[in-house]
């Protein structure tokens, strides 16, 4: 049984679309698919044809671009009602932010005398409904600036680069009780990766997440090197967390991250579903999808 409960079309910053994730993972011999764009259930219904169509068990979810304690962090939300108001206002809020950091960045790639403009993003952006900063980074591969996306985010857009400009993000607290009050449930995602500094976010703060409704951790995730898996899977145990564990796969626009290069437990996706059942339940949502295929 192979689960792969986090990856992202070209809807938000994948490379590929919707129905040809789903029709590669399905050939790939996945069996369970989490489909997460970031702040964004745009791809959803294409993704729910083809699985339909296909056989495949796909699992709806978003990936929340959220803040905790003035760090950014990225919450995992699965099976949530998307026509839930308070949701779906919040996204606008992220989507908006993202929409207005663009020409930002662009200006300040241009006080670099890199001479790139809304279009040239726009262009290689595609079908996105979440524009970011890995869509500056393929125009900036398009105009021949850098080699690819990594060597963009080293060079100009990560968080320490000259091009870096913060944008909104949701407070992760309310975020956790609007997903449940949406008939879903939250996930951490990649809680401590070394890309992302948490230091903020550390066993006692993943103990309180867990009093406000979090219900799981990823645990095996490209970016936890073995020693920080093996401190989350104990502090999940201790919590009574959900581990999970996903690809994050972006298409080819990140490297390492195939599909179902780390797996959830057929168990734990048993466990997270049960608490979506209850959740989807408790908050009266009637529209909380549930999984397709199963
Ligand atoms: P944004 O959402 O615009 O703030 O950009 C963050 C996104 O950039 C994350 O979702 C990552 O998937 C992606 N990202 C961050 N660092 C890299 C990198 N070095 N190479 C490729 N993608 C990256
Ligand atoms: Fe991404
Ligand atoms: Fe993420
Ligand atoms: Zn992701």
């Amino acid at each position: 049984m192979r689960i792969d409960l986090h990856t992202h079309s070209n809807r938000s910053d994948g490379t590929e679309s919707p129905a040809d994730l789903v029709k590669r993972a399905h050939t790939e011999g996945i069996d369970v698919l989490g489909l997460t764009d970031h702040d964004t259930t745009e791809g959803w219904d294409e993704a729910v044809d083809v699985a339909e169509r296909t056989g495949m068990r796909l699992v709806r979810g978003i990936e929340l671009s959220c803040t905790f304690a003035g760090y950014g962090v990225h919450l995992l939300a699965y099976l949530p009602d998307p026509t839930y108001p308070p949701l779906g206002d919040e996204l606008r809020r992220v989507l908006d932010g993202r929409n207005s950091r663009l020409p930002a960045t662009l200006e300040r790639l241009r006080a670099l005398d890199i001479d790139i403009d809304v279009h040239d993003v726009r262009r290689v952006a595609g079908e996105t409904a979440a524009m970011g900063r890995p869509h500056v980074a393929d125009a900036l591969v398009a105009l021949g600036v850098v080699r690819d996306r990594n060597e963009a985010f080293d060079t100009y857009l990560g968080s320490q680069g000259p091009a870096y400009v913060h944008r909104y993000a949701a407070d992760l607290e309310d975020m956790i009780g609007t997903v449940a009050a949406a008939g879903g449930v939250t996930v951490l995602a990649h809680p401590w990766a070394s890309r992302h500094n948490h230091s903020a976010l550390d066993a006692d703060g993943i103990a309180w997440l867990r009093d406000v409704g979090l219900a799981g951790l990823e645990v095996d995730h490209e970016d936890h090197a073995p020693a920080v898996r093996a401190a989350l899977r104990r502090l999940a145990r201790d919590l009574d967390l959900v581990v999970t564990g996903s690809s994050d796969h972006h298409g080819v626009g990140k490297v390492d991250h195939e599909l179902g290069c780390n797996t959830t437990a057929p168990e734990e996706l048993e466990r997270l579903l049960d608490l979506a059942a209850r959740a989807a339940a408790a908050s009266g949502r009637s529209a909380a999808p549930g999984v397709v295929g199963a």
